[in-house]
């Protein structure tokens, strides 16, 4: 439980900062980001897990004058929607930042956002699914999806079968299940290839992002430095090209990192779908629910999808409008 993607995240909880425009995605987010607090701390108070949950904001660097007015016309409908955001010149960015030494043009801060130790995350997850009474299988892959007529059955395992009302679909990019799937999942896998430093002192304080790569550091002294987005299929490997590029974007950002030791470097697979958007909901066979689709914002959207999925199985209706996100959307069964 917690592996591939939810384990290969960096734990940036941007709702804001990377929402081009208004609409029912940038809706999620924002309910998704209110509902963290307090979920974490439930999960904390009862795994006994710290997850590093911390409001620091996100940073943002425009490089450019390009980069900028993208900024500032991204910040002008957020502002009208009463969110906090702030432009800063250079000078303030350095105040802020002092470790942020290369050339940038100026900074927009975003002081709503979030960050969390993702890994932890899942440490306290599956903690406080034991001790609910969940029973968690492990290494045991899904091989089917069982119906009767148009009802879920269970699933076939490599282990066996498991009989079950509801099934819930969250296979991250492998939902479709090599087209075993009863119902069309059109989900990729896009690389994203991570390298972590370490640094004895506190280096960075909020998540600071850019359109070359970003950095967070965890409570630990690691910096995350990340991120790819390739679609390479399911090659979970880092390259030279990868690798290059994420020292080039961490360079123009800080010459900070360059005594530090790179401690870890791994690459995981964000479920990607064909129109960007999360697939969240019923499908046509009853009982059978999907929960993928996330991308770059699964770690983020994690208490919104439990809480929607919930509500549509207990009550058979979601708590607000969906539909941009029904599994329906790219046609039914394959
Ligand atoms: C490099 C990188 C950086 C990211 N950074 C961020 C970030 O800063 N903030 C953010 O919000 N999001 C981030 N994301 C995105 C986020 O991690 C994902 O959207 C989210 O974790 C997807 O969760 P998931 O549970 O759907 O998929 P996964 O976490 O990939 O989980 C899928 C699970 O299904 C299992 N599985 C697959 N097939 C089968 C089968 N047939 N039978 C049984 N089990 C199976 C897998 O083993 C895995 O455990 C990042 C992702 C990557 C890769």
């Amino acid at each position: 439980m917690g592996a591939e993607a939810s384990s290969a995240a960096a734990g940036i909880l941007c709702a804001q900062m990377d929402l081009p425009h208004p609409g029912a995605f940038f809706e999620l987010c924002q309910a998704s980001r209110q509902l963290y607090p307090s979920w974490v701390q439930q999960l904390e108070r009862q795994s006994g897990v710290e997850t590093h949950f911390k409001k620091t904001g996100i940073l943002y660097l425009a490089m450019n004058l390009q980069e900028e007015q993208k900024m500032s016309r991204r910040i002008q409908w957020q502002k009208r929607r009463q969110l906090r955001v702030e432009r800063c010149s250079a000078l303030a960015v350095h105040r802020q930042e002092p470790a942020v030494d290369g050339k940038i043009r100026c900074g927009f801060f975003f002081p709503e956002e979030a960050q969390v130790d993702n890994v932890q995350l899942m440490r306290a997850l599956k903690s406080v699914c034991q001790k609910s009474g969940v029973a968690i299988q492990e290494n045991n892959q899904v091989l089917r999806i069982l119906l009767r007529k148009s009802m879920v059955r269970g699933i076939r395992t490599e282990k066996g079968i498991f009989e079950a009302p509801v099934v819930v679909n969250c296979l991250g990019s492998w939902a479709n299940m090599d087209g075993h799937f009863p119902i069309r999942l059109p989900v990729e896998p896009a690389r994203g290839q991570m390298l972590a430093f370490y640094s004895s002192k506190r280096i960075f304080h909020s998540a600071i992002m850019s359109e070359q790569g970003y950095l967070v550091q965890r409570d630990d002294g690691r910096v995350i430095a990340s991120s790819t987005i390739e679609r390479a299929g399911f090659a979970k490997a880092l390259t030279l090209g990868g690798i290059h590029s994420i020292l080039l974007g961490v360079r123009r950002i800080s010459s900070f990192l360059d005594p530090c030791f790179l401690s870890d470097m791994w690459a995981g697979f964000r479920p990607l779908t064909k129109d960007g958007l999360p697939i969240l909901g019923p499908t046509p066979i009853d009982g059978l629910f999907v929960a993928t689709g996330h991308f770059r914002h699964g770690i983020l959207l994690a208490p919104i999808t439990a809480a929607v999925l919930t509500q549509w199985i207990l009550q058979s209706k979601p708590p607000f409008d969906l539909s941009p996100f029904l599994p329906t959307r790219f046609g039914t069964y394959s």
